[in-house]
């Protein structure tokens, strides 16, 4: 049988890497889901991928750092199916640079879409999550929130403060029958990681003990776990999916 039969799971950032690579499992496994992202041609495509699978994909063109949008965007998902079982915050960018490098404006833009953002998404939907009793919320952190690494501060901070967000959330709503997790991948093939200079790339494959860069399903598969019902039991947890980056 399928794992989100009939569910309704928002996923932000869906129409490329890993949340589109989650889109498709979620849609496979029998999910509707409401696929929110800046980009309307992705989505389009994701759309057009996702038109024989067993569940249905709705597109919404969503920026998280835009709250009143969020709030439409949220009403008329639950106007429409009636509830939000499963929240997946995966919207996130870079905008590297070292230290004594970094504009203002790129310190801003990273903490605005990977922290704010997912502030403002979680907090138009868990209202709707406290009212139906039940829902699964996954943020998507990284290796980098929890280790750091040169040249993205913005980045270490914004996925840092994720993982705050998700061990007070999961203290706050835990009560209201709401899990809360994160998620920390290591280094995935989507197209934030392609624009990498290959000297990075042989650094990182270097440390990594599974010898090989991960891919977005992998991500998606752990996100299908924390969405689904087999993973009831679990609430507040960080889980690395780094081939053991970071052991
Ligand atoms: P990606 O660039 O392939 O996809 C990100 C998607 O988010 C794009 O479709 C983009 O249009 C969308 N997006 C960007 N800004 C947005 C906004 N303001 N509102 C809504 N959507 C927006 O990236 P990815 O590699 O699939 O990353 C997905 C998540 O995983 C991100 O949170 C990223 O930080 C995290 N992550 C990725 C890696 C990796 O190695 N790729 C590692 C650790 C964590």
């Amino acid at each position: 049988s399928m794992r989100l039969e009939g569910k309704v799971c928002m996923i932000t950032g869906a129409a490329s890497g890993i949340g589109k690579a989650a889109s498709l499992l979620f849609v496979q496994e029998g999910a509707i889901v409401a696929a929110c992202d800046v980009s309307e041609t992705s989505l389009n495509t994701l759309v057009e991928e996702a038109k024989d699978l067993p569940g249905k994909v709705e597109p919404y063109v969503l920026d998280v750092t835009n709250r009143e949008q969020v709030k439409e965007v949220v009403e008329s998902i639950v106007q429409k199916y009636g509830r939000i079982d499963v929240l997946v915050n995966n919207a996130g960018i870079t905008r590297d640079a070292l230290l004594v490098r970094m504009k203002e404006e790129d310190w801003d833009a990273v903490i605005n879409v990977n922290l704010k953002g997912v502030f403002n998404v979680t907090q138009a939907v868990v209202p709707h999550m406290i009212k139906q009793r039940s829902g699964s919320i996954i943020n998507v952190s990284s290796v980098v929130g929890v280790y750091g690494n040169p040249g993205q501060t913005n980045y270490a901070a914004s996925k840092a403060g994720v993982i705050g967000m998700t061990k007070t959330w999961a203290k706050e709503l835990a009560g209201r029958n709401i899990r809360v997790n994160a998620v920390a991948p290591g280094f995935i093939e989507t197209p934030m990681t392609e624009k990498l200079p290959d000297k990075a790339r042989e650094a990182a494959l270097s440390r990594i003990p599974l010898g090989r860069f991960g891919k977005p399903e992998e991500v998606a598969q752990v996100y299908l776990f924390l969405a689904s019902d087999e993973s009831s039991y679990i609430t507040g947890q960080v889980i690395g999916v780094d081939g053991g980056l970071v052991i």
